[in-house]
C-alpha cells in the first residue's frame, strides 16, 4: 500500500486590475501568475511546477479587449487565442488572427491568451513569429504603477526579462493596412504544435517585406538580407508584382539563413545534414515562399 501525503491548497488571489495583480504578486514573491492556464497547468499536472500561489489574471478587464493609439493597436495581454480569431480582429490585424486561429484545439483557444503565449515563449507558440514579424512591443506593468516597454523579441531572447512583480499588460502592434500572412506545418493532420511556421508582414509604407520563422530555433529567427533582397524587387508602384523565380529564390533564402549549411570539417571536407534537417529546410522553403506569395497575390 502506498500512501501520499496531501497536497497543501495553493491561496489563488483574484485580482480586478493589473496594479493589483502586481501588488498581489509582489506581496507573495513565490506567487505564480496564471491566465488560461494551460501551459501552467499541465506543468503543474505534469509535476513540474508547484507554485506554493496563485495569482489569477482572468478577471481583469483591462487587459482582455483592444484600443486603437495613434496607428498602433494596443492588445491586452489577456485576448484569447479564439477572440482574437474572429473576422473583427483578423481585419485589423490579420496575421495574428490566422496565428491564434492555428492554436491548438478549440479548448485551448478558448481558454490560452496572447500574454501566456508570449511569457511561455515556447519556440512552437503560433503568435510569436508574427509578433517578431511586426515587431512588437510589450508594455510591461510593475510595482508602483510603473510601466516599461521593451521589444518582444529581446524577451524572447532573453535580452530582457520579467522582473519580480512584473506582468506583460499590453502588446503594442504597428497597424499596417497591408496583407500578412501566418502559415503552419506541423507533424500531423489536425491541430498540432508547429515543427515550423512563418509570419510574414508587407510594410508598403517602409517599402518593406518582414519576415519570421518560428519553431526551428529557440525564438523566431528574422532572415535580414532575405528580406531586404525581395522588398528591393517588388514593384510596390504597380500592384507589388513579383516574378515565380523570385518567390522561390525568397523561399530558399529565407531557409538557408534559418537552416545554414554545415560548417566545412577542419580537412576541408564538406558533409550535407541528415534526411530530417533537409526535410524541416525544404519546409521552411515552401512556407516562406507561399507566405510570400499569398501576401502579394
Ligand atoms: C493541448 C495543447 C495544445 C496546444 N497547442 C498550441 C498551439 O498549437 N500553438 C500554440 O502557440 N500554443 C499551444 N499550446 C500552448 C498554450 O495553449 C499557449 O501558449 C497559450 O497561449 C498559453 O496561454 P495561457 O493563458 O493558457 O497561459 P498560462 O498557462 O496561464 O501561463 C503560461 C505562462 O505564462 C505566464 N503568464 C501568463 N500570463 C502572463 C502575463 N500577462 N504576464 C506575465 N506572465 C504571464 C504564467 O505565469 C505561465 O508561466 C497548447 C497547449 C496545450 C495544453
Amino acid at each position: 500500500m502506498t500512501t501520499q501525503a496531501p497536497q497543501a491548497v495553493q491561496p489563488v488571489k483574484l485580482p480586478a486590475t493589473l496594479d493589483e495583480a502586481v501588488a498581489a504578486l509582489a506581496a507573495v514573491p513565490a506567487a505564480v501568475p496564471v491566465a488560461g492556464g494551460t501551459d501552467l497547468m499541465a506543468s503543474v499536472n505534469a509535476g513540474q511546477l508547484r507554485p506554493a500561489a496563485l495569482v489569477g489574471l482572468g478577471r481583469i478587464s483591462e487587459i482582455r479587449s483592444w484600443q486603437y493609439l495613434d496607428g498602433h493597436a494596443l492588445l491586452g495581454a489577456g485576448l484569447t487565442h479564439a477572440r482574437m480569431g474572429r473576422p473583427d480582429f483578423a481585419a485589423l490585424i490579420p496575421g495574428l488572427a490566422a496565428a491564434a486561429r492555428a492554436a491548438g484545439p478549440p479548448q485551448i483557444r478558448n481558454a490560452g491568451t496572447l500574454g501566456g503565449n508570449i511569457a511561455s515563449a515556447a519556440p512552437t507558440g503560433d503568435s510569436l513569429p508574427v509578433l517578431a514579424a511586426l515587431e512588437a512591443t510589450l508594455i510591461i506593468a510593475g510595482p508602483g504603477g510603473a510601466r516599461r516597454e521593451v521589444p518582444v523579441s529581446h524577451l524572447l531572447a532573453g535580452m530582457e526579462m520579467l522582473g519580480p512583480g512584473e506582468l506583460i499588460g499590453f502588446v503594442r502592434v504597428p497597424l499596417l493596412h497591408a496583407p500578412q500572412v501566418f502559415l503552419k506545418a506541423t507533424g500531423r493532420t489536425g491541430p498540432g504544435r508547429a515543427t515550423a511556421s512563418v509570419g510574414l508582414v508587407l510594410d508598403p509604407a517602409r517599402r518593406s517585406v518582414r519576415c519570421a520563422v518560428g519553431a526551428v530555433a529557440p525564438m523566431p529567427l528574422r532572415p535580414l538580407e532575405a528580406e531586404q533582397w525581395v522588398a528591393s524587387l517588388i514593384d510596390w508602384e504597380n500592384g507589388r508584382a513579383l516574378v515565380p523565380e523570385a518567390l522561390r529564390g525568397f523561399g530558399e533564402y529565407v531557409a538557408a539563413a534559418c537552416i545554414p549549411d554545415p560548417e566545412p570539417a577542419p580537412d576541408g571536407t564538406v558533409s550535407e545534414h541528415p534526411p530530417a534537417v533537409l526535410h524541416l529546410r525544404r519546409t521552411v522553403a515552401a512556407l516562406a515562399r507561399r507566405a510570400l506569395g499569398r501576401a502579394l497575390s
